[in-house]
């Protein structure tokens, strides 16, 4: 039995719920689904609008779309995040822009955001990385003071909190991921939740190919896009949901043993979670000394023993999707941080059906893993 990095919490209410979906959410039900489970997410996250979308990559795109950000344009984003952050930066044919992250957070650093704005700057995607967050207030004064829109990716982290405000809800935007890997799964799916009704109607319209909410006429007013989740993955999405408590005291029991086990491990830092900060701890990630030896060996390491685990993410600015990207040798250039935590972090197996047990193992093999490196 191999030891998974991620994976999703499913009970017999989300069978329940989408048995339900596939018996009566058609003819006059059609939409059901997807409404109750708009709707419910916005009273849980406390914003005016929810969209259910097909991923979270889709939010990010129509986010961009309906600020108007296109050609010409530059959009910043943490050097160190999952592409999907910055991909649709590109479809949209603006510029990204990899600005470095916090050494203790993870997460996009205030100061430089600020220091990669330039008059071409139209928004900024902070990302709460693994369950963490950035310094909203700090971004937002820096954002708000430059004009720059903020879209916040929370795909990683439904039900953490800056100073008691959950992520998601701060920006003009906040994008959601309900991938089998996320803390709370639709298989494949998104929202994306604002308070401007504006944008809530221009996104409606982008999603179905530039037709109005109620045109049963099929009279498009322009090409658009077809991003739509199905009553299935709602059904799946609500019930899930109706659990996010329960999920995220999974999350954060399971970081919790993690914490407990490797307390006395020197030259290993975990993930971090300030005074301000809820942190939902979606992969258990460890940063090691550099005389562990590289994250590459200790990952290979660990799955010869049957524990699946990831690399930290390695900067945007290092990717070949990336190379020959005039941003990419400036990042290269500047973001210190970025280039060390991303050469030596490895995300630990964080699947919500570990128990103690296996938590244990995993940190007895680490340990093994570790002394047996340092030795060398
Ligand atoms: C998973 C993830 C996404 C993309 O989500 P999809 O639903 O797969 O499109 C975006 N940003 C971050 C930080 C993610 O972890």
């Amino acid at each position: 039995m191999r030891i998974p990095v991620a994976g999703p919490w499913i009970t017999e209410k989300e069978i329940a719920y989408v048995t339900e979906a596939a018996s009566t959410a058609w003819y006059s039900k059609a939409g059901t689904f997807t409404a109750r489970f708009e709707s419910s997410f916005s009273e849980y996250l406390g914003v005016n609008h929810a969209v259910s979308l097909p991923s979270c990559t889709s939010a990010l795109h129509l986010s961009l779309l309906a600020l108007g950000v296109g050609p010409g344009d530059e959009v910043i984003v943490p050097d160190v995040t999952w592409i999907a952050s910055s991909a649709p930066i590109s479809y949209v044919g603006a510029t990204p822009v990899f600005a470095d992250i916090d050494p203790l957070s993870w997460c996009l650093a205030a100061d430089c955001f600020e220091a990669c704005i330039t008059e071409r700057t139209k928004a900024v995607i902070p990302v709460d990385l693994y369950g963490n967050m950035p310094d909203m207030d700090a971004i937002t004064a820096v954002a708000r003071a430059h004009n720059v829109a903020v879209i916040e990716d929370a795909a990683e982290a439904i039900g953490s909190r800056f100073k008691g405000k959950l992520a998601g809800s701060f920006g003009e935007i906040g994008a959601f991921s309900f991938h089998g890997s996320k803390t709370l799964t639709t298989g494949e799916g998104g929202m994306l939740v604002t308070n401007d009704s504006a944008i809530y109607a221009r996104v409606l319209v982008l999603r179905d190919h530039g037709r109005r909410p109620g045109d049963t006429m099929f009279m498009n007013g322009e090409v658009a896009f077809k991003y739509k989740m199905s009553d299935l993955q709602a059904a799946l999405g609500l019930a899930q949901l109706e659990r996010i408590d329960e999920l995220v005291s999974r999350k954060r029991k399971i970081f919790s043993w993690y914490a407990e086990e490797l307390a006395d491990v020197d030259g290993l830092q975990l993930n971090y979670q300030s005074s301000d900060t809820f942190n939902t701890y979606w992969m258990v990630t460890v940063v090691l000394d550099p005389s562990y030896g590289s994250k590459e060996r200790i990952i290979r390491a660990l799955r010869e023993r049957s524990i699946d685990c990831r690399p930290f993410f390695s900067p945007l600015s290092s990717l070949p999707a990336y190379a020959g990207h005039p941003e990419s040798a400036r990042a290269r250039e500047r973001n210190r941080v970025s280039y060390e935590l991303g050469s030596q972090g490895v995300n630990l197996p964080s699947a919500l059906n570990l128990d103690r047990e296996a938590v244990h193992f995993v940190c007895e093999q680490l340990r093994n893993v570790l002394d047996g490196q340092r030795t060398q």
